[in-house]
């Protein structure tokens, strides 16, 4: 089907086209998550690199009716992150700062692409690790 060629360009104006994933080939590292068993490749991958860019990116999916889906490392086992076939993913993977830890009430306050080990990094020095249950 593809998507309007103008809703592409307007993308990679506002995040920059190296942020906007357009190649079959490269399409083809999203069409699942860990649950592998259910596939489908998405028409376009964004990389918004804050929230205002994510704003962008979802405000022009509701103008044009294109589904879409996000995504942090893809990991989840259930098939959240399986993108919809003639939609679209935001991958939130560059979103990837750890923005505040207060070990005194053990919160640490994450972007959505901070992975689980990035946290245990961000807190290990001061005897703290941070881990999925139960596979601790
Ligand atoms: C080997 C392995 C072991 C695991 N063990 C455990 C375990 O012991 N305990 C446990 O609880 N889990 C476990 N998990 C699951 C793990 O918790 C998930 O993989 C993780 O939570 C998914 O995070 P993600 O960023 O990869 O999300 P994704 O897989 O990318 O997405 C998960 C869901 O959240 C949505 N989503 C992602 N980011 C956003 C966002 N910013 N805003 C809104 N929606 C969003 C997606 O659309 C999807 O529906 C395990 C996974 C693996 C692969």
């Amino acid at each position: 089907m593809g998507l309007p060629a103008g809703v592409i360009r307007e993308l990679e104006a506002a995040l920059g086209p190296e942020h906007v994933i357009r190649e079959p080939e490269q399409l083809r590292v999203y069409e699942c998550d860990g649950l592998t068993g259910y596939r489908a490749i998405p028409e376009l991958v964004c990389l918004p690199g804050s929230a205002e860019e994510v704003q962008v990116v979802v405000r022009a999916c509701a103008r044009e009716e294109i589904p879409w889906v996000a995504r942090g490392a893809g990991t989840g086992l259930s098939g959240g992150a399986a993108p919809v076939a003639d939609g679209l993913v935001i991958s939130l993977a560059r979103m990837n700062r750890v923005l505040d830890v207060d070990l005194g009430s053990q919160r640490v306050v994450v972007q959505p692409g901070v992975t689980n080990l990035d946290v245990t990094r961000a807190v290990a020095a001061e005897g703290f690790f941070y881990a999925p249950d139960p596979s601790s």
